[in-house]
């Protein structure tokens, strides 16, 4: 498919994008341009791909997204290069989970092709929008929704389809700090049959509440236990979670399709592995969890996803007391993975598994 190149009336001066990309935090400096490409059952499906100015999206007030939120989304990272070229860390996995997420919501889905020219394109538009700081990247966030103007109860005929970059410097500024989290008791975040498996805003909607309640008890992030037995740990708001064991072995809870299927968690199991680890996906409770912890068999928790890589879970909080993970501070191989996984992103680590695209 053609894009159609729209013009910027307006783009940001440099010296004002240089002054907002040199400390960008995450998630607020927006870049210059943005990829739109509509879907209408009615005229053969995707057509009509746009790369132009990024501007507020008119919508219908009947637009099925704003009532049944028909929407998903991806999380995914561009890096720069030591020689200046550009690079995408696994972005066919992104565009084949969209589309798993596509399928569970009843929307079309995107040729994998389509989706990965549009990421490029507006990578390529604003690489200028790259801060030059160790660690930063652009955070690319591709994402699409019902459009239609239809108030009945039924999957949408048109859809948009929509891709925005931010400007995302190092999450770790000033050192990777250990997370203590929350263990959710009123709330769950997926059951059996759900949407726990597709990336799509209502999984997010649904987890602010108990992740506001993790705040207020003092931790930075919640994590969920399984809708069923309330038991076997499952991940937390955004990240899926590794624990690592003295005798060797590792365990990451299973995707049974109430957990979200990480491309970092996928990394992670295939780069544990090389280490010589045994990597198992399987159940792991609560009460294992703590066990494991107060005896030392537990050597480390890994929290993992794009935005924040591999983080150290340090402390785990609930009404029936908190536990301490190893020290509480950074093991060893939260350590070796984030390393290695961020060499390998921005080229630094040679890549041995095919992992990096450049753009
Ligand atoms: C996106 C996401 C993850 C992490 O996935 P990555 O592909 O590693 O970024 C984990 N859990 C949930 C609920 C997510 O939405």
């Amino acid at each position: 498919m053609e894009f159609t190149s729209l013009p910027h009336p307006s783009p940001t001066p440099d010296a004002e994008r240089n002054a907002r990309i040199a400390d960008p935090g995450f998630g607020k400096v927006h870049t210059d341009h943005m990829v739109v490409i509509d879907y209408d059952a009615e005229k053969g499906g995707w057509h009509k791909a746009t790369i132009g100015p990024r501007e507020p999206i008119p919508l219908d007030p009947a637009a099925s997204v704003l009532h049944y939120a028909q929407e998903i989304f991806e999380g995914m990272k561009a890096f720069r290069h030591e020689d200046g070229g550009l690079a995408m860390f696994r972005p066919e996995q992104n565009a084949r989970r969209f589309n798993a997420s596509a399928r569970r919501m009843a929307m079309p889905e995107i040729p994998e092709e389509l989706f990965l020219d549009a990421v490029k394109l507006l990578v390529q538009k604003d690489a200028a929008w790259m801060p030059p700081v160790e660690g930063g990247s652009l955070y690319i966030r591709p994402f699409m929704f019902a459009s239609e103007a239809f108030l009945g109860v039924r999957p949408a005929t048109q859809y948009k389809f929509v891709v925005i970059l931010v400007s995302s410097g190092n999450y770790f500024k000033g050192g990777v700090n250990p997370v203590k989290i929350w263990v959710s008791q009123d709330y769950v975040r997926a059951a059996p049959g759900g949407t726990g498996a597709a990336k799509t805003g209502g999984n997010y909607a649904a987890s602010l509440v108990p992740q506001a309640e993790a705040i207020k008890q003092g931790c930075d992030q919640v994590v969920f236990l399984d809708a069923v037995e309330h038991k076997w740990v499952e991940e937390l708001g955004g990240m899926n979670l590794f624990f690592i064991r003295r005798d060797g072995s590792v365990i990451t809870p299973p995707l049974t399709g109430t957990i979200l299927p990480g491309i970092t968690r996928d990394s992670l199991i295939a780069m544990l592995r090389e280490e010589g680890l045994e990597v198992r996906e399987e159940p792991y409770s609560i009460t294992q969890w703590r066990e494991e912890a107060e005896s030392g068999e537990l050597l480390e928790t890994l929290a993992c996803g794009t935005a924040a890589v591999v983080t150290p879970v340090g402390t785990v909080a609930s009404p029936s007391g908190e536990f301490t993970i190893g020290t509480g501070g950074i093991g060893q191989m939260a350590q070796k993975m984030r390393e290695q996984l961020v060499g390998v992103q921005n080229g630094r680590i040679e890549d041995q598994h095919g992992w990096v695209m450049r753009v």
